[in-house]
This record gives structure tokens, sequence and C-alpha cells, in this order.
């Protein structure tokens, strides 16, 4: 953590080695926290960026109050990052008194000692009393890795972070900006680490939150940035925020699609569909903002055809109407993604495939074409996540779309498939 501009995101980007935070020149735009895991010769520790304290809004101590809490209360290390250019500031002095209590995790770099004069002004930096401070460049890489083995030193033994991650549902929320992400992920926590704004794109990052239930369900929350239309400023984060969206997407087991119900869906919201489609991942479209919608007994089937209509190709995809203000039906979101999320990784037996297959061809055997008619052997699900079945036929030329369609339609039926693409490909037995 550090105050805005010191080279956190610089740093966090060059420690996990892929542009995971977006770094630009304008204060304040890392405003979310980032997450990532970080390997230091074999160790591997979870790194998160504060990201920059919002100075327009006036009151800044508390922000920075609750920052430095918040990092207080989840690291097990804190590196409290400076810039050797600048020197102490007051804002420096002012967040460096807060960390003394825990001063024995915390770790003080002296970030932008790019040359040797700025290294020896790293020795000012003794005056914040957080002993020995690490002169650094983030930007060429100087000094990071003495910095890392101090990190490495200091923490505690741990297990690896991603290895408890099989019994955890990754799932992305992505929507075009203010439909809602960042005040649902509010309302799914249940604490105030996100900020929630008025104005588009408060979030301008992909940022991760682990989640447990009382169940015990583990969760990990990811949110990303909307994709934006319009602000030759935002261009570069817009550029950005698309491939955050598309990585979130891929990162992720179930993917939450949030429409917003005043809105209505518009081009922007079919294109992050998209995104959430092509990556083959389980879908949930949640329309979001109910609240704001004047409703009769009919209102909620309308909108779902209306939905239906708009992403016909996201029919397997259930809808569920919330308001992330009020709280309507937020509680049957997790719950879903369990479902949901279970039947994506269902393997069903090929005994049971083919007893289903048999019934199938029964029920509408396939349509002779051109005096040939589809022979259809065997049914194997080869994949999960998502289900992908093979199917043995004579002859792949008489394997038409609508015979196929037929057959996932009648798996859908006898297994529960909600939310989760289903995919089956034709081979030749010969
Ligand atoms: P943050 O607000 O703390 O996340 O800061 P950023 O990572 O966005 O960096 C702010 C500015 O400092 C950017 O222009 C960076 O290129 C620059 N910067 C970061 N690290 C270094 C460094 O080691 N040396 C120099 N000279 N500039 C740096
Ligand atoms: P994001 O850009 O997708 O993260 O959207 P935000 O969570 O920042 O929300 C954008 C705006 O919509 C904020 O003013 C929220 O208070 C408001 N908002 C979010 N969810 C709801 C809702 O369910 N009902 C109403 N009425 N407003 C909402």
């Amino acid at each position: 953590m550090g105050r805005p501009n010191v080279g956190k995101s610089t740093l966090f980007n060059r420690i996990i080695g892929k542009r995971q935070a977006i770094v630009l020149d304008t204060p304040g735009v890392t405003r979310d926290r980032n997450y990532g895991v970080a390997d230091w010769n074999g160790k591997k520790f979870n790194i998160i960026d504060t990201g920059g304290m919002n100075f327009q809004k006036g009151d800044f101590n508390s922000e920075i109050n609750s920052q430095v809490e918040s990092a207080l209360a989840d690291a097990d290390l804190i590196i409290f990052l400076t810039d050797s250019k600048s020197g102490i500031t007051d804002l420096d002095a002012q967040i460096g008194k807060l960390l003394r209590p825990r001063k024995k995790d915390v770790i003080l770099a002296v970030n932008k000692a790019d040359n040797d004069m700025y290294r020896l002004n790293a020795y000012d930096f003794y005056n914040l009393g957080l002993g020995d401070p690490i002169a650094i460049s983030a930007n060429h890489g100087t000094g990071v890795g003495d910095l890392l083995d101090l990190v490495t030193k200091k923490l505690p033994d741990q297990e690896d972070p991603s290895e408890n991650d099989h019994d955890q549902i990754n799932v992305s929320i992505i929507g075009e900006p203010n439909v809602g992400k960042s005040s649902l992920v509010n309302r799914l926590i249940g604490d105030e680490r996100l900020i929630v704004s008025s104005e588009a794109g408060t979030t301008r990052d992909a940022i991760s939150l682990d989640l447990k239930t009382e169940d015990g369900e583990k969760f990990k929350l990811i949110d990303t940035a909307g994709i934006r239309r319009s602000g030759k400023v935002q261009e570069a984060v817009e550029k950005f925020s698309v491939i955050r969206a598309k990585n979130a997407v891929e990162d992720s087991d179930v993917s939450l699609v949030l429409i917003d119900a005043k809105a209505g869906i518009r081009e922007q919201d079919k294109r992050v569909a998209g995104i959430a489609f092509e990556s083959g991942r389980s879908i949930i479209i949640v329309v979001n903002k109910w609240d704001l919608i004047e409703k009769d007994d009919h209102t909620m089937k309308e909108f779902e055809q209306y939905v239906r209509d708009e992403f016909p190709y996201l029919s397997f995809a259930p809808i569920v109407f919330i308001s992330a203000q009020t709280g309507l039906r937020v509680s049957s979101i997790l719950p879903l993604v369990s479902e949901v999320y279970a039947n994506s990784i269902k393997r069903i037996p090929s005994a049971v495939l083919n007893d289903v297959l048999f019934d199938a061809i029964s029920m509408t055997p396939p349509a002779a074409h051109k005096g040939k008619i589809l022979k259809l052997f065997y049914l194997t699900q080869v994949e999960v996540k998502p289900p992908l079945f093979i199917v043995f036929v004579n002859d792949l030329k008489l394997f038409h779309f609508s015979y196929e369609r037929y057959l996932i339609n009648y798996l859908r039926k006898v297994f529960d498939f909600t939310g989760v693409p289903v995919k089956i490909k034709a081979r030749e037995r010969s």
C-alpha cells in the first residue's frame, strides 16, 4: 500500500508478471483492489494492490484510515511503498504512523530509485520509524528481487493458495458500467470493501474476492470493469477492460451476466453476453434494479421473454430478477451458482447415456434423407465444464443440425443442465 502514484500498480505488475493492474499517469486509476497470486522461487503468496485513495472526495483521512485498516486486517505482510523522488510526504507520514503498531509485518520500500542519487535518498525514509528502507525501481526491476526475498522470508509457511482452489467456485460478474456489479458484489460479501459510485466505471480493474458462506461453501467473485462506449481519455482503460472481462470470464466457472432492468438490453449488453457465451462457461443472467420497474403479475414473464428474444443463444441460462440495492432475491444467487456449477461438472455414465439415446431415437427416429438413414450407435460424455458428448454415427453427412439440437434438448430434459452449454460432436464409426 501507499499513496497514489508511488508505483503500486507498476510493482504489482512486475511481481505478478502479467499486466493485471492498469498503469496510467492519472493518480487514482487503480481505485479498487487488485488481487493476484505471486510466485517467488517456488513460494506462492497472494498479493493485493490496495489501489489509490480517491482524493477528489475531500475527506481522505477517513479513506486512508479504512484502507490501512482493511490492509492490516487482511494481510500477513504489508509492503509500504514510497517514492524516492518526492521524499517523505505528509501522507506518507500519516500512513506510516498508522502502520507503526504492526511494524514487524511492514516492509518499507522506496520506489523510483532508478539511479544512485535516488537510492541514497532512500535513507531519509528511516525517519518513518519502520526500519530499514529497501530501495527499488519497479520500472527497471532493481531491488525487487531483494524485496521479494524479504517477503518470502517474513511470510508464515502456508499451503499453496492455488491448491485449495478445487473446492471453490469461481464466479465472474460482468456487465456494462452502471448495471450494478459493484453493488451486487457488496451485497454478496456484506461489507463495504468495494467503492460503489453512481458514476460509470468506478471499478476499472477486475478484482477478486474470496467468499465463504455459512455452510462453508467457497466462492471467488471476480468483478470486472464494464465495457465502455465513449470517452477518449478512457480508451486505454477500455482496451484493458475488454481483455479483463474476457480474462475474468476465462478464469471463472460460472459467469453472471448483469442487465439493467430499467435501461433494458442494449448493443453493449449483447457484446458482454457474447464474451460469456463464446467462452463456453456456465451462465446466469441477472436482471438487476428490479426495484425500479413498475410491476404487475405479467411483468416478470414478459421481461423473461424479452431477454430470451434478445439473447437467443443463451436459452440455457437461468434468469434471476434482483435488486442489488434493496437486496431482493440476492440471496438466491449463490445457491443458483452452486447448482449450475454442479450441473457443469456432472459426468453421466455411458450405460445411462445409451439408454437415453435409445429412448430419444425411439421417440423421434431420424428421417430418411435421399434414401439413406442416419444410424446412431453410441453416446458418450468425454468432457465436463462444459459437458461435451460424442455420438458415433454411420455417416457424418446425415447428422444434421436439427437432430443434434433434438438430442441436446433431450439430454437437457433428462439431466438437469440448467445454466450449462451442452455440446455434441459426431464421429463416424467405421
Ligand atoms: P500507483 O498509483 O501507486 O499504483 O502508481 P503507478 O504504478 O500507477 O505509477 C505511477 C507513475 O509512476 C507511473 O507513471 C509509473 O510509470 C511511474 N513509476 C512507477 N515505478 C517507477 C519507477 O521505478 N521509476 C520511475 N521513474 N517511475 C516509476
Ligand atoms: P457497476 O458500474 O456495474 O459496478 O455499477 P454500480 O454498482 O456502481 O451501480 C451503479 C449505480 O446503480 C449506482 O448508483 C447504484 O446505487 C445503482 N444501483 C445498483 N444496483 C441497483 C438496484 O438494484 N436498484 C437501484 N435502484 N439502483 C441500483
